[in-house]
């Protein structure tokens, strides 16, 4: 029988499910137990050129829309997120493992804000008129054209929809390859803006690996490319971006500092690390993965923590009670055992965790790791799991320097009663998506993003807007022409 999971057809292409089975298999297997629940197929380059050409001749009449047109399709889409979160929710837990917990609360939900979002914006992007005495200067906001949207594997509903959503809003039109990993989600978002009035090929998704991406990114009908995925594969797409001069948006990978000072109320601070290290099995791109914690409160808030952490109930994760799930796929788990290894080798201390759980399914402990070290691999690499480091510090100033001693710059968070030290410090850290006193808060309204090696540009908020769209500015002459001869 057929599982529920499996889509009609792999592709959604100009308002339609569209199915080409000469493209390589991919199984979409189940994290919590390893069976294969569905399959989808790579798009072939017909498939490639099909969506593209779709794409490109919808945006000009999308475009041509008002603004208050194209946002009224976009919060309907909206409205009709939030009635099928349950059902969106379920499949995003079989696309992903998250425990159905979590993706009730912060996928479907988070999609259906981002369409709210900019389809509420959409009608107000306006240009601005520039007086010079008898001249003057107008200037519009246009869309970009035809844009891509390149998944990862943790949030696929919500990278659909944080990515789709702007680029709407701004009369473009988006081709999505969402992670082959979790190819599911983002078709049923195509599906929903259909429903929901956008005409067809304004959103298309298909399927497959990095050479598909390849294939989208490297096509001259593309205007744009919006990534979000690992350093290395942003370089990747960055650098073949450019050979087009394609605008981008890069939302990669990270190493965030959680500092935590002595005189931090310690179960909020505990709560930030438990936030900011286990949601979605710690695989999240902005996490706070190295906490930095001031010796004074170091072995209360390890006791604390190691409390709390053995509350976390792994287990299905279709099971509301059930609050910490599996890792996306085998391959992510024998990648972060492989760290835990490490970690252990190295000589940081383990608090709790440390091995793969005794169950069915890719599921790993929540580990803490204590008195880690700035140089250790477990403190520099990204890991993309349930690990934490805790490091312990004395000073601001040097916290400071340690935290920044990276490559990433995604995000930082500082837990203080001190505030004129919270915004000092926050100050001085370089990341993009900072936190005082919470940690990896992401509501639509705020811009999100990192610097130095984890991006470029700008998700969410008005900034978004930012990036899918640009200015023209219009020169009127109102007297006559002077010219040298
Ligand atoms: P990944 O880099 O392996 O893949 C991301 C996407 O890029 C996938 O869809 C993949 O098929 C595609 N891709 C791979 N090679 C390509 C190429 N040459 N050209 C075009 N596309 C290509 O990342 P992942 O393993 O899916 O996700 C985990 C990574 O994503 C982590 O580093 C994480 O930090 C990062 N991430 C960042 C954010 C953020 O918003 N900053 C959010 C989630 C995940």
């Amino acid at each position: 029988m057929t599982h529920p999971a499996q889509p009609k057809a792999s592709h959604f292409i100009n308002g339609e499910y569209v199915e080409d089975t000469a493209g390589t298999p991919i199984p979409v297997i189940y994290a919590a137990t390893g069976e294969q629940i569905a399959t989808v197929y790579a798009a072939t380059p017909a498939i490639v050129e099909q969506a593209l050409s779709t794409a490109k001749a919808a945006q000009k009449e999308w475009a041509k829309m008002t603004g208050t047109e194209r946002g009224r399709v976009l919060r309907h889409a909206a409205d009709i997120m939030r009635e099928r979160n349950h059902d969106l929710s379920v499949l995003e837990t079989y696309d992903t493992g998250k425990p159905l917990q979590e993706t009730l609360v912060a996928d479907a939900t988070s999609g259906a804000d981002a369409l709210e979002y900019f389809g509420g914006l959409a009608a107000s992007l306006t240009g601005e008129h520039i007086p010079l005495g008898e001249d003057w200067v107008y200037t519009k906001r246009e869309a970009l054209g035809l844009c891509v949207g390149i998944g990862a594997w943790n949030y696929p509903t919500q990278i659909a929809c944080w990515k789709g959503a702007p680029a709407l809003a701004c009369g473009n039109s988006m081709v999505f390859k969402p992670s082959e990993t979790t190819p599911l989600c983002a078709l049923k978002v195509a599906e929903i803006l259909i429903e929901a009035g956008a005409p067809a090929g304004v959103f298309n998704v298909v399927q497959g690996m990095g050479e598909v991406g390849g294939a989208l990114v490297t096509d001259p009908r593309v205007d744009k490319v919006s990534l979000t995925g690992s350093v290395p594969t942003g370089k990747k797409v960055y650098a073949a971006a450019a050979e087009g001069m394609k605008h981008v948006t890069m939302e990669l990978g990270g190493k965030s500092p959680l500092i935590i000072f002595d005189d931090a109320d310690i179960d909020n601070a505990v709560g930030g690390a438990i936030n900011g290290n286990f949601y979605s099995s710690g695989q999240v791109c902005s996490n706070g993965t190295r906490v930095f914690v001031q010796k004074g409160i170091k072995e209360k808030f390890l006791a604390r923590l190691a409390e709390r952490t053995g509350n976390a109930i792994l287990g299905d994760p279709m099971d509301e009670a059930t609050s910490f799930g599996p890792m996306v796929t085998e391959n992510q788990m024998n990648i972060v055992l492989g760290y835990i290894e490490k970690g252990k080798e190295e000589g940081a201390r383990l608090i709790c965790g440390g091995k793969r759980a005794d169950m069915d399914g890719y599921f790993i402990e929540p580990t803490v790791f204590a008195d880690v070290t700035d140089d250790m691999t477990i403190a520099r690499e990204e890991i993309f799991g349930p690990v934490m480091s805790v490091l312990d510090f004395d000073t601001e100033e040097e916290v400071v320097a340690r935290a920044n001693d990276t490559e990433f710059g995604l995000s930082a968070g500082v837990f203080t009663k001190d505030f004129t030290r919270a915004h000092r410090v926050i100050g001085n850290l370089e990341a993009g998506s900072c936190f005082i006193n919470s940690y990896n808060d992401a509501p639509v309204e705020a811009p999100f993003g990192g610097v130095k090696a984890s991006g470029v540009g700008r998700e969410n908020s008005k900034e978004a807007i930012k990036h899918f769209s640009q200015v023209k500015s219009v020169y009127v002459r109102m007297g006559d022409v002077e010219a040298a001869f």
